[in-house]
């Protein structure tokens, strides 16, 4: 299966680039330097921590997940943006676009003119051409004079509108957790005109373990732990510096998780001849471009209903979800319901020899794809639960906190303003 194919070589990609130097000296933008604004804001660290469903926070495993949650503001949920997919929502969450309106509409895509985007392929991921349909936050912050660092961010390894974060990271899951904290801290002790105000940081394996062993698994706890360690010593660090209190925490996730059971899988090729049709994607959701020719053919096979699959042409694709005027979105899309996988053939399935038994990307109202949402630090109040939100909301909100005007986005700063302590709205 594809997801997995991608995990595994992410893994062995991760491993080499572990072996290797040291990733690439941080790039800094040449102009920044001459603008920079007579008072910085306070420093905001966007974490996600990729795949931490919403309700993982009540297993009792993430104390200082806890902790910031008690003396900040946690919303019950995040609702993801369609499809609850890895890359659209991280760039969602950077730009307050939906994936539709942003261009990174699944982590899979197929254009005419760029070719193929998969997330192990770096000549995509690299290329700017992909991402430039939206402005990341690091981009106007870099152009009103704030300097930038991601330590792992989804796009932040392109150079878009000619910009890329001041100090940046090649992405390399193999960087182990203390190792990507210490480099936050470090960018933290800079001098102060070269202390980056906008920074990420990003972890994979409450993700992958979520994947590999199902969200219930003693896999994925112990992921939660080990997540929740990496955030223990980035806490320390900033206490030690005298600084916990005088950052903004955002401590998110992209998507949730939900239990695939082994045999809860739709087969392309028992419904179409697969020969007639580029499949884009599969997962929990699937993409199609019919081959010329075979529209109708395709149409008349996919668009039945199916028991446990919906398949829309992209035009008919409903509007809550927002998505399908993208050219990027494939003519067809089908959405498996949550809980089964959409997969080629059942021979494209026997090179794994374990399925896997969590996936996210279904329709993003569906309870198990709710993502993590936190926030903590001076800007926000204090022992505050909020109602779930969408993360479109995020954007406007950390362009507030750094005092830029936002790009045009489809989010709206007055859905998260009661975060904020009154003298920061
Ligand atoms: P998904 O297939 O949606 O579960 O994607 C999760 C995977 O995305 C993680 O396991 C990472 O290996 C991968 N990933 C996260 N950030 C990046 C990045 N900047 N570049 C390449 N891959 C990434
Ligand atoms: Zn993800
Ligand atoms: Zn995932």
């Amino acid at each position: 299966m594809k997801t997995l194919l991608r995990l595994v070589t992410a893994f062995f990609v991760g491993l080499t680039a572990g072996c290797a130097t040291q990733t690439p000296a941080p790039v800094r933008h040449p102009m920044a330097a001459g603008h920079m604004p007579a008072t910085r804001p306070t420093p905001l660290l966007l974490i996600s921590l990729d795949g931490f469903r919403a309700d993982y926070l009540r297993r009792g495993l993430s104390p200082t997940l806890q902790m910031l949650a008690d003396g900040g503001v946690r919303a019950r949920a995040m609702k993801p943006s369609f499809p609850s997919l890895t890359f659209p929502n991280h760039y969602t969450l950077v730009t307050g676009k939906y994936p539709d309106d942003n261009g990174i509409v699944n982590n899979d895509m197929f254009d005419p003119k760029l070719g193929s985007f998969r997330l192990n392929l770096s000549k995509a991921v690299d290329d700017g051409r992909w991402w430039d349909e939206a402005e990341p936050i690091w981009v106007d912050a870099d152009r009103h004079g704030l300097r930038t660092a991601t330590m792992f961010w989804p796009g932040s390894e392109a150079k878009i509108h000619g910009y890329r974060p001041d100090h940046w990271y090649r992405y390399n899951g193999a960087m182990p957790y203390d190792q990507r904290v210490d480099q936050i801290l470090r960018w933290l002790d800079l001098p102060p005109t070269q202390r980056p105000q906008f920074m990420t940081l990003y972890f994979q394996r409450v993700d992958t373990a979520g994947h590999y062993y199902g969200p219930d698994s003693p896999e994925t706890d112990q992921a939660i732990r080990d997540a929740d360690a990496a955030l223990a010593r980035l806490v320390a660090g900033l206490k030690k510096r005298g600084l916990f209190e005088h950052i903004n925490l955002i401590v998110l996730a992209d998507h949730g998780m939900a239990y695939i059971a082994p045999d809860h899988r739709i087969y392309l090729d028992e419904l179409i001849n697969t020969a007639h049709a580029r499949v884009v994607s599969t997962g929990a959701i699937a993409g199609l471009i019919p081959a010329p020719g075979h529209t109708r053919e395709l149409d008349t096979a996919l668009l039945t209903p199916h028991p446990h699959m919906t398949c829309w042409k992209k035009s008919q694709i409903p509007a809550r979800l927002h998505y399908g005027h993208n050219p990027r979105v494939p003519p067809l899309v089908c959405a498996a319901k949550v809980g089964w996988l959409i997969v080629s053939s059942r021979s494209s399935l026997q090179h794994n020899k374990k399925p896997l038994l969590g996936e996210h990307g279904f329709d993003n109202a569906a309870p198990q794809m709710r993502a993590l949402f936190l926030a903590h630090g001076p800007s926000f109040r204090k022992h505050l639960v909020v109602p779930e939100f969408p993360n479109v909301d995020v954007y406007p909100l950390m362009t507030h906190l750094l005092g830029i005007p936002p790009q045009p986005n489809d989010g709206h700063f007055s859905a998260v303003k009661d975060m904020l302590r009154p003298v920061d709205r």
